[in-house]
């Protein structure tokens, strides 16, 4: 039976309660706002199938995947505009899609939250578009993949890589009818923490949570957001907004920094093209150092071909995309999250000592501020990198 002994060993991704017959798991949110699995012992089997299921109780691997790289968007511009990178997500939903197939991703419901949900028509498709910076709920997806999959159609299943491992786990074998598309993860935010912004800048605007029509995170205009300078909206019924660089944000600048994100995040057991997914899609950042002549302003984008499966399919919509083979390092260097977990900010429990007396708007500059006593320390790390630098290029020579 389930038993998650520290936060760091749990992800969230829903698995262990989806595949219990005996609804003995239950799901409850902690004083951080994460969600974790408990057990009603009294009706547990003791079956096992939730120890099974675990993406992070189970071995992984932590070697390298094998992959081919590749950078590159999709051809259509406004398809890249309406995405959080170069729109190779929406180009593989669409082919899916165009097969009357299914695809499943991150969307917000009624409540701004995020769940996973499924659709099988292009006009629903904006739904899953963007990244949206919150821990999607992803518990209603197990089943429902398989029940799609006994259809024969294709299906489509995209999401973060701890949430594609567990669906690998949950399925038990590979079927050719699926195609499993992860990003390449920073790590997730807090649904609490969400919530307390969105009520925020709601009390802010004079405004109610209920009558939010929109949120874009990661939004680019042709003038001034761009994917390197991405902004971020949220607009009202009334036709008030708020709209401003994603970075001049309080949530963003707090999620960025680690003050908020799952514990599980920092010490992540999926990286390293480890989830099982077929295809990785994520950021390519530092296109501008190696490729300074690709950049693109309304997105460039990296994808792994992890299988040959996800290689294939990369054949099948080589007309809609531009793409260049990159060598893996090319490929990772300046991205450091495909290889490496972040470190939670080390004010982190002060954020959450003290969230519920301070707004958001207040809290976080606060808590990012630079003391005297960091940029000291800062400029003596310079230093030593430096020194140490100087060091091996001085060996290197003899
Ligand atoms: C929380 C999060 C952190 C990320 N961190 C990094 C990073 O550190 N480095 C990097 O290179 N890329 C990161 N990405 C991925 C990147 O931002 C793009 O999502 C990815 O490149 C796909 O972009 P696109 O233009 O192809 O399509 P888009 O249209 O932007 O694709 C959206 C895709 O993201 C999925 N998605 C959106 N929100 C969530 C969510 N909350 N949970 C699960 N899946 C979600 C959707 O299901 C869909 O598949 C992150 C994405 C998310 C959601
Ligand atoms: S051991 Fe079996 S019955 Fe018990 S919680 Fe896990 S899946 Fe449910
Ligand atoms: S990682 Fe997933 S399967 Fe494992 S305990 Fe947490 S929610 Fe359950
Ligand atoms: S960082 Fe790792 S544990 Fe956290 S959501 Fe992403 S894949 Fe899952």
């Amino acid at each position: 039976m389930i038993e998650v002994k520290s936060k760091n060993e749990c992800c969230g991704c829903g698995a262990c309660i989806s595949v219990c017959n005996h609804g003995a798991i239950s799901w409850t949110s902690d004083s951080e706002g994460f969600f974790y699995p408990q057990v009603d012992k009294n009706k547990c089997i003791d079956c096992k199938l939730c120890d099974k299921v675990c993406p992070f109780i189970n071995q992984y691997s932590t070697k390298i995947n094998v992959s081919l790289a590749y950078f590159g968007k999709c051809k259509y511009e406004q398809i890249q505009i309406n995405s959080a990178s170069g729109g190779l997500f929406p180009v593989i939903a669409k082919a899916i899609l165009s097969k009357q197939g299914f695809v499943f991703g991150a969307s917000f419901n009624m409540n701004w939250q995020v769940e996973h949900v499924c659709i099988s028509d292009e006009n629903e498709l904006w739904r899953l578009l963007r990244s949206k910076y919150v821990q999607s709920d992803n518990r209603r997806s197990y089943y429902l993949v398989k029940e799609k999959l006994s259809t024969g159609k294709q299906v489509l299943y995209t999401g973060t890589p701890c949430q594609c491992l567990s669906l690998r786990k949950y399925l038990k074998r590979d079927y050719n009818n699926l195609l499993i598309v992860d990003v390449v993860c920073h790590g997730v935010p807090s649904p609490m923490v969400w919530n307390k912004y969105l009520i925020e800048q709601s009390q802010k605007m004079n405004e109610r949570v209920e009558a939010i029509c929109d949120i874009k995170f990661k939004y680019k205009d042709e003038i001034k957001y761009h994917w390197m300078h991405p902004g971020f909206v949220l607009r009202w019924d009334s036709g008030n907004e708020l709209k401003c660089y994603g970075n001049e944000t309080s949530y963003e600048n707090g999620f960025l920094s680690n003050l908020f994100v799952r514990p599980s995040c920092h010490k992540c057991k999926v990286r390293r093209l480890s989830s099982g997914s077929d295809l990785t899609i994520g950021d390519y950042w530092g296109c501008d150092k190696l490729y300074p002549e690709q950049i693109d302003r309304r997105g460039v984008s990296v994808l792994f071909g992890n299988t040959d499966k996800g290689r294939k399919f990369i054949q099948t919509v080589s007309d809609d995309v531009i793409l260049k083979p990159i060598k893996m390092e090319e490929a990772t260097i300046y991205n450091p999250r495909i290889l490496y977990s972040s470190k939670p900010h080390k004010r982190r429990k002060e954020f959450y000592r003290n969230m519920s007396t301070y707004e958001l708007d207040e809290l976080v500059p606060h808590l990012l501020r630079i003391t005297k006593g960091d940029r000291l320390v800062n400029s003596m790390m310079w230093g030593m990198r430096i020194v140490k630098n100087i060091l091996r290029k001085g060996l290197q020579k003899l």
